[in-house]
């Protein structure tokens, strides 16, 4: 067990690194982050912010020496990085676990190989697989890049194989996935935090909308059926024992139109679908993150109130003027986390606001209020299947 006053390592400074800093820091750890970015938001209030790449040898023997533990909050860690720290401490997750969600391609092997199931894809590794693909598949289907891609990026809608190849050398001719587009009734996500001996705590379903590929809002708990809920549940446990994963695990599910659960993809670490936790659990999922890290057991999930997750975009400032944030402090139950992001950009992920309510349709209510309250251009819509 790894006890308050250690040192923990995290690779990447950005908001999930600066969340789990503050979980740490207010349990009594001490935190070093390592992101070469001067402004990181994590860095800024680390106890030590090492400026230096992910492959900088001298920074990741520093880090590998004085932390007791380390983690990620990204998947993009270079995997020799990884693997070099893992010969030194505590790594978690481990390197073979973030490099299976590094990779479409060998996510969705795997989660295939567990009896799972995924929309159906076929792995494109050159131009020429996408003939056969186009065949196997219903179009219009979806081409994502296997590496690198995040919140809709790396990815375009095909609807023929011209149109295949064309997209397939937009993307940079890298492998990818060609996956059918399916007919989505809502989105899901489950976040688990597993231990070194693999006790295993899942916060409740959520419900996710995205806009533009970007995650807008989460709703806890989920407007689906026990049963239903259950079965996500089940399949996001499974794959954790699978990979006998230690830390936070993120999976997404799409739910069809005629009902069949999908698994979307896993992030190895605490997700944005999961901030909800940081004001509605009796742990947030950092302070998993930081249990799961320090070889202690997983803390207790609970609910204890109805919440709603609402994402603050760069797209909310106009023309750098930020939204009016003294409208929101008088919501009494809305609780604002802004990330210490220096520059608002179309697309970037700059806070969110959780609001609690003893309903779910009240606190839905007050996020439409309160979003219409920062942002002129933009209504909220919770309705079911509203992603896009
Ligand atoms: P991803 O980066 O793969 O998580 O995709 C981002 C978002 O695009 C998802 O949350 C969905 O809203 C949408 N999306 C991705 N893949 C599919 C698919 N196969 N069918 C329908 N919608 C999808």
């Amino acid at each position: 067990m790894i006890l308050p006053d250690s040192i923990l390592g995290v690779l990447g400074g950005g908001q999930l690194g600066r969340m789990f800093t503050v979980a740490a820091r207010s349990m009594g750890y001490r935190v070093w982050v390592l992101d070469p970015d001067p402004g990181s938001p994590a860095g800024a209030i680390a106890d030590r912010h090492l400026r230096a790449a992910y492959r900088d040898e001298a920074a990741l023997t520093d880090m590998g020496e004085n932390c007791a533990a380390i983690t990620t909050e990204f998947e993009n860690v270079p995997a020799e990085t990884l693997q070099f720290l893992e010969s030194r401490v505590p790594v978690r997750p481990a390197s073979r676990a973030v490099a299976i969600a590094r990779d479409r391609i060998l996510e969705k092997t795997f989660i295939r190989e567990q009896g799972l199931a995924t929309a159906p894809f076929v792995a494109i590794r050159k131009e020429d697989d996408l003939a056969d693909a186009c065949q196997q598949l219903e179009m219009p289907a979806l081409l994502k890049t296997a590496q690198l891609g995040y919140d809709g990026k790396g990815q375009l809608a095909v609807s023929n194989p011209d149109e295949a190849r064309q997209g397939f050398q937009r993307l940079g001719a890298t492998p990818c996935v060609l996956e059918e587009r399916v007919q989505l009734e809502l989105e899901l996500s489950v976040i688990l935090a597993r231990s070194v001996t693999g006790e295993t705590a899942l916060f409740p379903v959520a419900e996710n909308t995205h806009v533009n590929g970007i995650l807008d809002t989460s709703c806890v708990p989920a407007r689906v059926s026990n049963e239903l809920a259950a079965q996500a549940e089940r399949m996001a446990r499974k794959l954790a024992d699978a990979m006998q994963y230690c830390g936070v695990l993120a999976v997404e599910f799409f739910l069809t139109a005629n009902g069949k659960l999908l698994i979307n993809e896993m992030a190895p670490r605490p997700h944005n679908s999961g901030h909800y936790t940081l004001d509605a659990c009796l742990n947030s999922q950092f302070e998993q993150q930081v249990r799961t890290l320090c070889g202690l057991p997983p803390g207790s999930t609970a609910l204890l109130s109805p919440v709603v997750m609402v994402n603050i975009l760069g797209d909310w400032w106009a023309e750098g003027t930020p939204p009016p944030w003294g409208q929101l402090f008088n919501h009494p139950q809305t609780k604002l986390h802004l990330y210490g992001k220096q520059q608002a950009r179309v697309g970037r992920k700059m806070g969110h606001f959780n609001c609690l309510a003893a309903e779910l349709d009240e606190a839905i209510h007050t996020a439409e209020q309160v979003r219409a309250e920062l942002t002129t251009e933009r209504t909220t819509k919770f309705s079911r299947g509203q992603s896009t």
